[in-house]
């Protein structure tokens, strides 16, 4: 017979019944897998390995899916291959504007910032707003100074800058013919060397959708948005319903695409609705809206998911999405290309 004093050590009985489950993505893929360099490629996929694992323990070790979220978040956001946080793209004016929301699928609280300049983590603001003020969104400057008095670490602005993007600035300006921008000082190389971003396409917005061992389900965003972006342009990573949505009673979701047309068709609540009130399943909810509604207006991306129940799906109409997914007692799985599972 265990003791009474052994009985009052063991953990209590609100213990999981659900197998984890976690799903990010690294932005869209526009041109042709031909032209990107292998030592480029192994990089993204180290890149997204080492973030979904990172998720992967948080679940595993019986943390919130909200953690999990932001982990992976964060670490996208410091590595300089992607779209968000360091290596976001360069705006017009050679500055750097970053957008995230995330969302808790549990209380159905969510923040996002957009536009911030100096916050080191926009995703980790995004989730200050829900959980330190009443907002639910933040810009600017002032979203910044909010950040700077949670205790969030503040940069300098060129933090965020590396060549890989300048040289996607460069390129698209000349292709455009407009005036490219005076070059900012102390632009960091980007690894692994001489393989920009410029041969092929990618977009490198990031995200995250994560169920826990409680059943509950959460998304996030962040990105840099658009290269060569004007007047403050925000796109879909921070609208909640639009990049990012999560409800433990439909679905969590993370979309990267052309944010015009995503804002336009709300894409992640149309999703989470069609599988909250219509029944579908997830994949036919998101093949339905990324694949027809999305492409009948001229929209191009894609989007990751899971449901409360354990469903993990992802849908794109571009020529990739980076990619990766992991359940509970499963091997992780990273892609990038149409020809893989
Ligand atoms: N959706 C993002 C935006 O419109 C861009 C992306 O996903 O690459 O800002």
């Amino acid at each position: 017979m265990v003791p009474k004093a052994e009985i009052a050590k063991q953990p209590s009985i609100t213990r999981s019944v659900f197998p984890w489950s976690i799903a990010i993505h690294g932005g869209y893929l526009e041109s042709e897998h031909s032209n990107m360099p292998d030592d480029l490629e192994m990089a993204y996929r180290a890149g997204l390995r080492n973030a979904l694992s990172l998720g992967a323990n948080i679940l595993d070790g019986d943390g919130p899916s909200l953690d999990a979220v932001e982990t992976v978040i964060k670490a996208l956001e410091d590595d300089p291959l992607f779209n968000a946080g360091r290596g976001a793209a360069f705006t017009a004016q050679a500055g750097h504007e970053l957008d995230a929301s995330i969302m808790d699928g549990a209380t159905l609280k969510a923040g996002a910032v957009l536009g911030v300049t100096r916050t080191r983590h926009p995703i980790s603001l995004a989730r200050k707003v829900f959980e330190a003020s009443s907002y639910v969104m933040m810009a600017g400057e002032g979203a910044d100074a909010f950040g700077s008095a949670c205790g969030l670490e503040q940069v300098n602005p060129h933090f965020f800058s590396t060549q890989a993007q300048w040289q996607v600035l460069v390129d698209r300006f000349a292709a455009q013919g407009r005036l490219l921008p005076i070059r900012p000082t102390n632009i960091r190389p980007t690894m692994p060397q001489n393989s920009g971003v410029t041969g092929h396409s990618h977009s490198g917005t990031v995200g995250a959708v994560a169920l826990d061992k409680m059943g509950h389900v959460s998304a996030g965003t962040s990105t840099g948005g658009m290269t060569g972006k004007t007047w403050g342009r925000i796109g879909d990573s921070p609208v909640i319903g639009a990049g990012t949505y999560a409800s433990n009673r439909s679905c969590a979701i993370s979309c990267t695409g052309s944010g015009e047309h995503f804002i336009r068709l709300s894409v992640a609540r149309t999703i989470c609705g069609l599988v909250e009130n219509k029944g579908i399943c997830l994949q036919a909810a998101m093949d339905e809206v990324i694949h027809r509604q999305l492409v009948d207006i001229g929209g191009q991306g894609g989007a990751i998911a899971l449901t409360s129940g354990g469903e993990v799906a992802w849908s794109y109409s571009s020529n990739g999405l980076f990619r990766g997914r992991m359940s509970e007692g499963r091997p992780p799985l990273i892609a990038i290309f149409k020809n893989e599972p």
